[in-house]
């Protein structure tokens, strides 16, 4: 029988539910991606003119517009049904624009791909919102003209084949100015004394748990001990004083649950507690939202749409997630009203927290049909959102003043009295041991089990990892829920900064492209720019402000910097004491995208050239070869500098297994 309706997606498993759940009526047919965009070896906008763009068939891609043509031809309907954001629009009206240019084309959109949200978005199919599509266009404009002009200075200084974005470039600058403060730090020796305490032992035995107070204060200054011979010269002076009982303060305290996920929440949870990266989440999320097959080959899409800043969460749902409160947990975990969650500044109301679509397939109940990472991602989604509808924790927490002669001890300690949104969601910080205080009376006397001092450091601030990186991102409002991972992949795929274990690391490359940006284009690198850039984007998705605006006043300023960087910028030479063994000229170092390598100062006369080796020895038996950083699609290794004589390879230095880069 011939289908009645032609239904366009951008995605392959998309596809494939959606023609599940459509039925008989409808072809539903995958773009893959974008079919139309700005040239590949061209600027592609007229900065003369208003910075039109002149979008072009993307190389590879008029097939499928020939397909769609063909598919639409005696179809009753055509329906756009990409993703609901700026790129889904995009694509949609690219398509539109190219192929179906007298033709109407209902554009739908929904935020889960389940039966009754698909049924609710095709009864109300509504005009493309041009709105959204002059935002992504101005998205990809800004990022073209910054990279089509930038790439060619880095390739005139550091090396060809590097290449410069513009929220990445600003990116990559946290992580090397991180990477300075952690390399400048010099850490500060302090010490802290603790003492174990317990209640003086009554004639009846019973056994006393001791608990721990902390020095806070010496004579009502702060406590502040710099070295070994002042704690040993405190530890003396109180041992044989007597610990006396100065205040008691007991307080109930609450912890509300967090709001159900958005994209970067997401990204900073599945970090912290699945050590999955931004990428990884986002393709597990992906998978989980187009559609598993749950049994009788009936794909379902399982959460909401995972690429939104709004948490707010539909009325169904809400209902749903709530009578399943009440009935699983009973009513002291319901709120009377339903948690509300605050918007942030330009959070599309119209769009949804990540949550799951059906609070009746939880996920022991559907195992067997999920891998390990989408059960573990989609087990992440559930509980967090059944936990965002449920009552508070409430802990008694008491905190204790104990003084022996002029120095001040603290405790603090607190206890669960109800469990709320913690029976199901926990919080790291509950897992933490706790100091458990027993009852205390004011002026009562204590016995000291032990009086430990011991030594520490102050710490550099902490490394960024995918979670405090997309934090930082988002509470600097330079990224958005599309361009978190992609911003995170590109600086590590130029090799701009590594991931290891799970935290970031500047290359030295990454350090040369940031500081030369910096001094040439500081308006780009600046943050509080950037975040201004992506606030304008935003307000032209609203419909406030329009692209020619926010370019001419991008454009400007980014053009004097670039023809000053164009009349300035030289090639720096970083000579070596070695000699060319063909020519006799000094080697210099040069940049390839490789890496760093010894080229003879001769080039192109002399086409001697030649591996930085670590300087490590070989490990093959005669081999006498050194190893040398090498790289291949799949991350960094070491080989040997006799390749393809030698074919040793390891993932990290022999006799140096934990070894960074500078
Ligand atoms: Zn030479
Ligand atoms: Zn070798």
């Amino acid at each position: 029988m011939k289908k009645q309706n032609l239904v366009i997606v951008e995605s392959p498993t998309k596809a494939k539910t959606l023609s599940k759940i459509l039925g008989n009526d409808f072809l539903v047919v995958s773009s893959m991606g974008h079919l139309i965009d700005l040239p590949q070896k061209k600027l592609g906008v007229d900065v003369e003119k208003n910075f039109q763009p002149s979008y072009v068939v993307i190389p590879g891609r008029k097939k499928v517009l020939e397909l769609l043509k063909k598919e639409a031809k005696g179809k009753n309907k055509i329906y756009m049904a990409t993703d609901p954001d700026r790129e889904g629009e995009a694509i949609g009206w690219h398509i539109k624009n190219q192929i179906f240019k007298n033709k109407k084309v209902l554009r739908v959109v929904f935020h889960e791909i389940t039966p009754s949200a698909l049924k609710n978005a095709f009864v109300q199919p509504r005009d493309f919102d041009l709105n959204m599509v002059e935002a992504q266009a101005g998205r990809r404009i800004l990022d073209r003209v910054v990279g089509y002009f930038l790439s060619p200075l880095l390739w005139k200084k550091i090396a060809r084949g590097l290449s410069a974005g513009r929220v990445q470039s600003v990116a990559l600058r946290l992580i090397v100015e991180r990477e300075r403060q952690i390399n400048n730090f010099i850490p500060q020796e302090y010490w802290e004394i603790e003492a174990e305490l317990k209640k003086v032992q009554s004639t009846e035995y019973r056994v006393q748990s001791s608990f721990m107070a902390k020095l806070v204060k010496i004579s009502e200054e702060k406590a502040e001990i710099k070295n070994k011979q002042q704690a040993d010269d405190i530890v003396l002076d109180i041992k044989n004083n007597t610990f006396k009982v100065l205040d008691i303060n007991t307080k109930e305290k609450k912890r509300y649950a967090d709001p159900p996920f958005i994209t970067s929440t997401l990204q900073q949870e599945a970090f912290n507690k699945l050590r999955f990266n931004a990428t990884k989440t986002m393709i597990v999320a992906q998978q989980l939202y187009e559609g598993i097959d749950i049994g009788d080959d009936n794909p379902i899409g399982l959460i909401t749409y995972m690429r939104t800043d709004s948490t707010h969460v539909a009325e169904e749902a809400l209902k749903e997630v709530r009578s399943h409160i009440l009935k699983k947990f009973g009513k002291d975990y319901l709120p009377k009203e339903p948690n509300t969650y605050k918007l942030k500044k330009h959070a599309q109301a119209a769009h949804e927290a990540i949550r799951p679509t059906f609070i009746a397939k939880p996920p022991e109940g559907i195992a067997k049909y999920l891998n390990e990472e989408q059960y573990k991602l989609y087990e992440l989604i559930y509980r967090r959102f059944i936990a965002s509808q449920m009552t508070p924790s409430r802990y008694s927490v008491t905190t204790v003043d104990i003084a022996v002669g002029k120095y001040l001890f603290s405790a603090s300690g607190s206890t669960l009295i109800f469990d709320g949104f913690a029976k199901i969601y926990n919080h790291n910080e509950l897992d933490k041991e706790k100091n458990v205080i027993p009852a205390l009376e004011k002026d009562e006397i204590l016995d000291l089990v032990n009086l430990s001092p011991s030594q520490h450091f102050t710490k550099p601030p902490a490394r960024y990892s995918d979670s405090s990186l997309v934090k930082k991102l988002e509470e600097e409002g330079i990224g958005r829920p599309s361009t978190y991972a992609p911003i995170i992949q590109t600086l590590v795929m130029r090799d701009y900064a590594r991931r290891l274990r799970g935290y970031f690391y500047a290359t030295e490359l990454g350090s040369k492209v940031c500081d030369l940006l910096v001094n040439y284009f500081p308006k780009i690198m600046d943050v509080k720019f950037t975040a201004h850039m992506e606030e304008e984007l935003d307000e032209v998705e609203e419909g406030r402000l329009n692209n020619t605006t926010i370019l001419e006043e991008f454009y400007q300023p980014f053009k004097a910097s670039l023809d000053y960087a164009q009349a300035n910028i030289k090639k720096e030479v970083l000579t070596t004491n070695e000699t060319c063994p063909q020519c006799g000229k000094p080697m210099v170092i040069k940049w390839g995208r490789k890496g760093k390598f010894l080229s003879c100062f001769g080039f192109p006369q002399c086409k001697f050239a030649k591996s930085i080796t670590s300087g490590v020895k070989c490990p093959e038996v005669g081999c006498g070869g050194e190893l040398i950083e090498r790289r291949s699609r799949r991350g960094f290794f070491f080989g040997c500098s006799n390749y393809p004589k030698c074919n040793f390879i390891s993932k990290n230095l022999p006799q140096d297994q934990d070894k960074e880069p500078a």
